[in-house]
């Protein structure tokens, strides 16, 4: 259920502006930053939100972090080993602190929001001079100059779950692409997951301010936005203000390509499957996670949907949504996963056919529900089924990759190709990689190209 969010007001919005002007003029201030990114799009798009306020400050990105004067880790806590991972950079970074003493090390996002993380980072960490929560990220003018008048180390990790903050300044990664928050946090409570814990409670933006932002994004000629939740079928929940509608409102805009994730099946409407249907520019993908393929285990993960249900909703897509790719995420060695559950997951990847999927060992997360769930499957085991997955995984993207030779696809052109400098790369509107021949000039352009082979994970075309 989305609460009624509160909007940070201006007030306090003006005050983080009023402490970023006087960090620039501080004559201690650092004067470069480079921030390191883990984890999913919500957190790549935090970090253009930490750029921008950075450089509302006066400083400016350095493609190095041992050349930048403060480094900032946004961290994800999703995964025992994306944590461990985040922890050891962090801590190398140490030595390099002992050669250049200025250097600042901060560190925020959904690790350190995770409770009891705040009290470790002071006990075990006094190299680490910022750390931040997620809904303390907007006030990281203000904690900046605290750290850099006072000298004190700043550790800063709020409860307030219902808060947003509108018009924070966004240093965006790419001029052709763009990620669009529509919603924050998560009611959902899947037994193994620490999102809802650490993102909060769903709160979503008013319709009016995505508006308002995808306008300007189209004015600048962005050529794709990407709509961002935990769970966006849940948009606006209970208000007139629903994700069908808005995708609509986004279609009629003219935003040459819409795409969002992530998406819920038992929230998957009709309404949805309908908006995708009929609009003009939204791409013919969905990501939407399954997890697994045996009821007792989707029961035992708190998914509220059954096996019979996802197909269900399988097939109205592939039925109403021409040329629809679906990607998904899965999960292996859930505690007690049988091997009969396992093969109803494998058997359910080779009935859809996915053109991708993301593959993971079951991680225990502290404080979730599933934590607590005795049958933890050995290392072995889940690494045995995992190789299995990913191989009917991709005998199923094969499938679909092969599916598409002959066909057109739009190319949404991104960078030159890594293994070939004659020829670029990009998306089509399913979200694969294709390659074409092509130049500097293309990058940025929607292109049409013929597909004329499949290899693994990427597709071969000639424009048209
Ligand atoms: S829907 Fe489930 S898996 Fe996704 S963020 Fe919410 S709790 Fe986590």
């Amino acid at each position: 259920m989305n609460r009624t969010p509160v909007i940070i007001g201006a007030d306090e919005i003006r005050r983080q502006e009023d402490a970023a002007e006087r960090i620039a003029a501080l004559p201690n201030r650092p004067d470069s930053y480079h921030i390191v990114t883990y984890g999913c799009q919500m957190n790549a798009h935090d970090s253009e939100t930490l750029a921008g306020l950075l450089e509302s400050m006066g400083l400016e990105e350095t493609p190095d972090r041992t050349t930048a004067d403060l480094v900032l880790f946004n961290t994800c806590c999703i995964r025992d080993n994306a944590e461990r991972r985040a922890l050891g950079n962090v801590t190398w970074l140490r030595q390099l602190k002992r050669s250049k003493p200025h250097l600042l090390i901060g560190v925020c996002g959904c690790m350190v929001q995770r409770p009891g993380m705040a009290d470790r980072i002071l006990r075990q960490y006094p190299f680490i001079d910022l750390a931040f929560g997620t809904h303390n990220l907007h006030q990281l003018p203000s904690m900046l100059y605290e750290l850099l008048t006072r000298r004190e180390r700043v550790i800063r990790v709020s409860s307030e779950d219902t808060a947003i903050a509108e018009g924070l300044p966004i240093k965006r990664a790419s001029d052709s692409k763009a990620y669009l928050t529509v919603m924050y946090g998560c009611d959902n409570y899947c037994s193994y997951c620490i999102v809802p814990y650490v993102r909060g409670r769903e709160r979503s933006r008013a319709m009016r301010d995505i508006l308002a932002e995808a306008e300007s994004l189209l004015r600048s000629g962005v050529q794709e936005i990407t709509l961002l939740g935990q769970n966006v079928n849940s948009y606006g929940n209970g208000t007139d203000e629903t994700f069908p509608a808005l995708l609509r409102a986004l279609d009629e805009m003219g935003v040459p390509r819409i795409r969002f994730m992530t998406s819920h099946p038992k929230d998957l409407s009709d309404g949805l499957i309908e908006a995708m249907a009929r609009g003009s520019h939204i791409c013919n993908h969905l990501h939407l996670p399954v997890q697994s393929g045996s009821d007792a285990i989707l029961s035992a993960m708190n998914r509220r949907y059954t096996r019979e249900r996802y197909l269900e909703r399988v097939g109205a897509l592939r039925r109403d949504v021409p040329g629809i790719g679906l990607t998904t995420d899965l999960i292996v060695g859930f505690p007690g996963e049988t091997e009969e559950q396992f093969e109803q997951t494998v058997s359910l990847v080779q009935t859809v056919g996915y053109d991708s999927a993301y593959t993971f060992i079951y991680s225990p997360r502290e404080g979730t529900a599933a934590a607590r769930l005795g049958g933890r499957l050995p290392d072995d085991v889940s690494s045995q089924r995992i190789g299995r997955l990913i191989r009917a995984v991709e005998e199923g993207s094969q499938e679909a990759y092969r599916g598409m030779i002959g066909t057109v696809e739009r190319v949404l052109v991104e960078s030159i190709s890594k293994r070939d400098a004659s020829r670029v790369s990009g998306k089509g509107t399913r979200g694969i990689t294709i390659t074409l021949d092509g130049g500097p000039e293309d990058i940025g352009k929607i292109i049409p190209v013929r597909i004329r082979s499949a290899a693994v994970n990427t597709l071969r075309g000639e424009r048209i």
